[in-house]
């Protein structure tokens, strides 16, 4: 046996629960994994209170992150005894997920633990942080230089943000925070914020171009200030899109595209390619202060897990919430 959270969905409604589950119960997979650490992003906070339609299997253990020992394996690339990552890979979605002392995965979507951090680090990065480095590769590859300019990251005070801000500044770019938050302005600048803007500045319909401020974007928010940091990015700007934590809709014009080259990149961490998960962890290896990890991160029990990810979903989580699922 061994505790997990548990979502259910009957003729009695919509649960998660932390519960003692047998190991016969254990989904199909060629690796079996004691896990240590898992987290809480956005997309566990709408599996957990059923905000969203992220779960798409009945029971299921959410947690799309995990982090822990290889127990048993018939997967050539792991043995017993290995130290693992997961992120992603509709696990905690439509395959048991990290919220719960063990796992049953495919070894195809493990990664070794990077040698760089220890489990706990690599949760307080966790998905939400490696999704932020798939964001500055992009902007890289784009060809945006830090002194291009202004990098704008929303949702800074986020777990997607609160990271993206630490390796931006490290490589040297000028990054601009947005938040809803602005009493955490101290955090946002200790992380690496320039400076810091109100939410309220991106929120509401604007004009289908703005004054051209940024070379860059991060941006997890969607809907009216996707469309509104398209509208206010420079002649050939670039500007990443991740997340939804303002809306699923793009009430956008193509004004940007056309008239002032803007590229718009998406950014998917779930099914990222194996060999782009590498570079992204071994660049958080290189690029992110460690230091930085402790401020933006928090350590709870599965239990806590529960009440947290009813306040994630309110905007109360400041960075990243790692669950030790042994306390
Ligand atoms: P968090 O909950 O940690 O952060 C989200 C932040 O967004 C909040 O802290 C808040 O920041 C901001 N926010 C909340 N509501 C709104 C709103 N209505 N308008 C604008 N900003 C808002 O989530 P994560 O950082 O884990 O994830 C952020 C987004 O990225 C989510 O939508 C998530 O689904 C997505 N995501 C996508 C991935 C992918 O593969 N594409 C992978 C990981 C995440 P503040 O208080 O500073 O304003």
């Amino acid at each position: 046996m061994f505790k997990g959270i548990l979502i259910e969905k009957d003729e009695s409604g919509y649960r998660a629960t932390l519960k003692e589950i047998d190991d016969t119960e254990l989904p199909e997979g060629d690796v079996t994994v004691r896990v240590s650490h898992s987290t809480l992003n956005y997309k566990d906070g709408l599996a957990i209170t059923g905000k969203g339609p992220v779960v798409r299997k009945f029971p299921m253990v959410p947690g799309i992150d995990l982090v822990g020992v290889v127990e048993e394996s018939s997967h050539p690339e792991f043995t017993p005894g290995d130290q693992v990552l997961l992120n992603g890979w509709g696990v905690g979605e439509n395959h048991w997920g990290g919220l719960a002392q063990k796992a049953r995965l495919k070894g195809d979507w493990l990664l070794p633990l990077p040698a760089q951090f220890s489990p706990q680090q690599v949760m307080a990065i966790g998905t939400a942080g490696y999704t932020a480095m798939l964001c500055v590769l992009a902007l890289e590859r784009h060809g945006v230089k830090p002194q291009d300019g202004e990098i704008l990251v929303t949702g800074a005070a986020g777990g997607v943000g609160s990271v993206a801000l630490a390796v931006l500044s490290k490589l040297g770019y000028t990054a601009v925070a947005v938040t809803g938050r602005p009493e955490d302005a101290e955090y946002l600048k200790s992380l690496g914020a320039a400076e810091v803007l109100e939410r309220a500045l991106f929120s509401s319909p604007g004009k289908p171009l703005g004054k051209e401020r940024w070379a860059g974007a991060v941006d997890v928010a969607g809907g009216h200030v996707l469309a509104n940091v398209c509208a206010t990015t420079k002649y050939r700007g670039v500007v990443t899109a991740c997340g939804l934590a303002a809306g699923m809709d793009f009430p956008a014009s193509v004004a940007p595209f056309i008239l002032r080259g803007v590229t718009l990149a998406g950014i998917d961490s779930v099914m990222c390619p194996r060999a782009d998960r590498r570079v992204a962890w071994q660049r958080l290896g290189t690029d992110l202060d460690i230091e930085k990890l402790q401020k933006i991160s928090q350590v709870v029990g599965l239990s806590e897990a529960l009440p947290l990810a009813r306040k994630l979903m309110n905007g109360e989580i400041r960075g990243r919430v790692i669950v030790d699922v042994n306390q």
